[in-house]
């Protein structure tokens, strides 16, 4: 029998622990292994809020891929995947080439959802790679130098649509940056508006109360206004329409409101759930058994529960970590264990110095839970890329 070829899409959290995971299990003859991603780097989405409201460059939120993989076990492909075709067995680039596989994992990651919201796509920001945060915080900057020569006020307003940890991380970046960049373009502090924008009654739904409270209070206190029981309905060149008809005119406003999966996946016809796959215990897609499916773009359900687990790069770090022991066993003939996703706890930032966090049963508030927040980003880049990776990339 041939050499069984691994297909991996995507250098996201998912792939990239796929990819490392199965280098180190299987021997040089046991399977050809590629990994195939749009970018030549892997970014940490994590971190995107950084760059998205320029406290960071967005170097910080990057590595190439071809540093933290061996890329003589696994073979590196820069492409963006234009289809999935299951009945082939094989993907299609843009490049025009193709993809055979015998295996193929799927970690493309997620898309914002809109929900039909008019205007959106159009009009507005998203803090979702490099190539978006870039553009997201040059445009503010550049609305920020006008204002002295046009002084209209929606220049230096910022509406963020969706109080969710996306949206709060990025406000609580925006705070901090705020001071440096009014004084760089000569605003008074007090004049530029940051409006976070929630249709459900609270900030944060369904994260825990003392939290919420401690993030709202301390955000406010920099100058964030929350608006909540109100729905964006369109977003417009000048700004956002609210329900009830208020518009709030802005030159920036950044859509966090939720994220659905990559699309790519539904045209595959493998069947989704808002363009994410409900997979089985091994991350099997529906009716595949050659086909796994993970992180953003995979649906997990707890053993006893009705909702799924949020998608996280916690979850698609340990769905990657356990394909990759697992498709080694399946090339080896051997059975595969079901996967079981472990909380380890949520922890958001707000800004550099400050942030919340549930870890365990223990609440964190303030300094101990941004301490916190950088040990899990460094965990990371340890995973990624071991020490060395840690010294070069890690921020305290
Ligand atoms: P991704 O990490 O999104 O990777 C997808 C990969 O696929 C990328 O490399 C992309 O370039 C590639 N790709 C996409 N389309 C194609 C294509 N057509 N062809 C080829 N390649 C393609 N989760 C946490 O657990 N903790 C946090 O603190 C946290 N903070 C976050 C902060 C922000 C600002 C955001 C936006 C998200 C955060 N998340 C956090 C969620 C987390 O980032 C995602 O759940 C995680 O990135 C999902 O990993 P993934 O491997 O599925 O996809
Ligand atoms: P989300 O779905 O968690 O939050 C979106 C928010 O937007 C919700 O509160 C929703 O009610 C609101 N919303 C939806 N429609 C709206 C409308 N029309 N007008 C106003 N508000 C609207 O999405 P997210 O924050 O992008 O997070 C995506 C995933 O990434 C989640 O699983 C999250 O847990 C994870 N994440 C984790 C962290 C962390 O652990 N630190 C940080 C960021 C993201």
């Amino acid at each position: 029998m041939s050499t069984p070829k691994i297909v991996i899409l995507g250098a996201g959290y998912g792939g990239l622990m796929t990819a490392k995971g199965l280098q180190k299990e299987l021997n040089y003859n046991e399977a050809e292994i590629t990994l195939v991603s749009n970018h030549s780097y892997h970014y940490i989405t994590t971190k995107l809020h950084e760059p998205a409201a320029g406290t960071s460059h967005h170097d910080h939120a990057r590595i190439p891929v071809q540093s933290v993989i061996n890329t003589k076990r696994v073979k590196f492909v820069q492409d963006r995947v234009t289809a999935i075709k299951t009945n082939e067995k094989a993907v299609h680039l843009e490049s025009g080439k193709t993809l055979a596989y015998d295996y193929l994992v799927v970690g493309i990651g997620s898309a914002p959802e809109t929900f039909g919201i008019k205007g959106l796509l159009e009009n507005a920001f998203f803090i979702r790679n490099i190539d978006g945060v870039r553009v997201l915080r040059e445009h503010m900057e550049y609305s920020f130098a006008k204002y002295q020569t046009e002084k209209k006020d929606d220049l230096i307003t910022i509406v963020v649509g969706g109080c969710g940890f996306t949206g709060i991380e990025y406000v609580g970046e925006l705070v901090d940056r705020m001071p440096s960049l009014c004084r760089e373009y000569d605003i008074p502090l007090e004049k530029v508006r940051i409006v976070n924008v929630e249709a459900a009654p609270t900030v944060l739904p369904g994260f825990d109360k003392d939290l919420v409270d401690y993030a709202v209070k301390y955000l406010e206190s920099k100058g964030v206004e929350f608006l909540l029981s109100t729905p964006i309905e369109e977003c417009t060149e000048q700004g956002v329409m609210l329900k009830g008809g208020q518009e709030i005119k802005a030159a920036t406003v950044v859509w966090t409101g939720g994220v659905r999966g990559n699309k790519m996946v539904e045209e595959a016809g493998i069947e989704t759930m808002r363009g994410r796959v409900k997979v089985d215990e091994f991350l099997h897609a529906p009716g595949f058994d050659n086909v796994f499916i993970l992180g953003d773009s995979s649906l997990v359900f707890p053993a006893d529960g009705e909702r799924p687990y949020p998608p996280t790069a916690q979850m698609a770090t340990q769905q990657g970590q356990a394909l990759a022991k697992n498709l080694s066993a399946k090339i080896r003939g051997r059975e595969m264990k079901p996967f079981k996703y472990e909380a380890k706890g949520t922890v958001a930032s707000l800004g550099s110095k400050e942030a919340i966090g549930m870890v365990g049963n223990r609440k964190l508030m303030g300094g101990s839970a941004s301490f916190m927040k950088k040990i899990i980003d460094m965990r990371w880049l340890f995973l990624l890329g071991g020490i060395s990776l840690v010294i070069r990339k890690g921020k305290f």
